[in-house]
């Protein structure tokens, strides 16, 4: 969560936690700038069990198509 200024004057170069990348996209097959964020994800693992684990994802926006990607960060 980010909380928007109130002092609108700045250009919207604000990076908090969010980075952006120059990435391989899939849906622009080029080279596009991304804004890349962490979100922790809740999955449910066994649905007998109501077991959620939270996972952090890594999401990582494409900023020409929209296209928005999610990588699980725990590849175990
Ligand atoms: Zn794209």
């Amino acid at each position: 969560m980010q909380c928007a200024p109130l002092v609108a004057s700045t250009m919207a170069t604000t990076t908090n936690d969010i980075d952006d990348l120059t990435e391989e996209c899939d849906e622009c097959d080029r080279q596009t700038l991304h804004t890349i964020s962490v979100k922790i994800l809740t999955e449910s693992r066994q649905a007998e069990n109501a077991q959620y684990s939270r996972e952090p994802y890594r999401i990582s926006e494409c900023q020409v198509c929209g296209d928005i990607e999610q990588t699980r960060m725990n590849n175990a």
